[in-house]
């Protein structure tokens, strides 16, 4: 709901592509921020359910003078071919999950690397040089994964279900980044764990509503740990929980959630998002 929204002839509207869009939390964290920053923008959902329309939607909702897109599961890589450009790390990710119209071409971005990272420093946590264990190797692991090697990480360890995927997210990061793809097991992780000093949960085991699942064997854990967890539903996960237990840094997905969202705000907005506030109210949400 918009709490004392004031629609005008001047509002600008952006909004959410994506199926389904219903449980997004995107529209009250960016309408939160809006209102808070007294911009004169909305924030709305679109559920577009045929990936037949979709370059219809996307062009059609910035004929009719949309001001940003963000876009979600499960258009993220096949909106890039409605778009006219790409911003250089959307290309190496091969995903955009935000739109910007600049000079009558619409340009694609991705922030969910940047928003991760923003959201490790906004904990105290640099990355530059350090061993990372990453669990799991799909859509959001892929953006975590390049910008880590953006961010100068010195050995990225890749462990997932599939090995073969980890294996070729592995192959992509090569050049910049010493990456090497693993099992998700108790047997492999065991040999790279102790080398590692930042563990990034980037599946989807824990998430609501199957909350119980683990996706790392919590007593390899031990202070020196940093454990991250994307899973921001809930905000304690059972991995975070257990790892805390173990006397680790734990950072949930809460942050890399605000964070993302407040790089697409800049973005169409040209101003710092209120990340705080977004946090707030994704927390009471959850
Ligand atoms: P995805 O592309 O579907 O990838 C899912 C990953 O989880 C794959 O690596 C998959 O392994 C693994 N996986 C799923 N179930 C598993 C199981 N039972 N056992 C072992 N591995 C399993 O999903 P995604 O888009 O990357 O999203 C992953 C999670 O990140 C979701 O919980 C999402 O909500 C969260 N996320 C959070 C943010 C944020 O802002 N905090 C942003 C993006 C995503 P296989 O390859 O073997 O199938």
């Amino acid at each position: 709901m918009i709490k004392d929204c004031l629609i005008s002839g001047e509002t600008k509207v952006v909004g959410l592509i994506g199926y389904p869009v219903e449980h997004s939390f995107s529209p009250v964290m960016h309408n939160a921020a809006f209102q808070h920053l007294h911009l004169n923008y909305v924030y709305v959902p679109f559920p577009v359910a045929s990936n037949s329309t979709l370059t219809q939607a996307v062009r059609g909702l910035f004929s009719a003078g949309a001001a940003g897109l963000n876009v979600t599961v499960p258009y993220k890589e096949q909106v890039i071919s409605c778009l006219d450009n790409l911003d250089g790390y959307a290309r190496s990710v091969g995903a955009v999950n935000t739109i910007v119209r600049e000079q009558d071409k619409l340009v694609g971005y991705n922030t969910d690397g940047k928003g991760f990272i923003q959201s490790l420093r906004s904990e105290g946590v640099e990355v530059m040089g350090r061993n990372i264990l990453l669990l799991g190797a799909g859509g959001a692991a892929k953006a975590v994964a390049f910008a880590l090697g953006q961010a100068g990480v010195s050995k990225l360890y890749i462990a997932n279900r599939t090995v073969e995927r980890a294996e070729q997210l592995a192959a992509q990061l090569l050049g910049s980044t010493q990456t090497i793809g693993i099992e998700l097991s108790e047997k492999a992780l065991g040999t790279v764990v102790d080398q590692c000093s930042i563990i990034v949960n980037t599946t989807s085991i824990g998430m609501y509503p199957r909350v119980e699942g683990i996706p790392f064997p919590a007593l390899m854990l031990t202070s020196n740990h940093i454990v991250a967890d994307l899973v921001y539903n809930p905000v304690e996960t059972r991995l975070l929980s257990a790892a805390r237990k173990q006397g680790c840094k734990t950072i949930s997905g809460l942050g890399m959630l605000a964070y993302q969202g407040a790089a697409s705000f800049q973005l169409w907005t040209g101003q710092t998002a209120p990340v705080e506030i977004m946090q707030q109210v994704i927390a009471k949400m959850i």
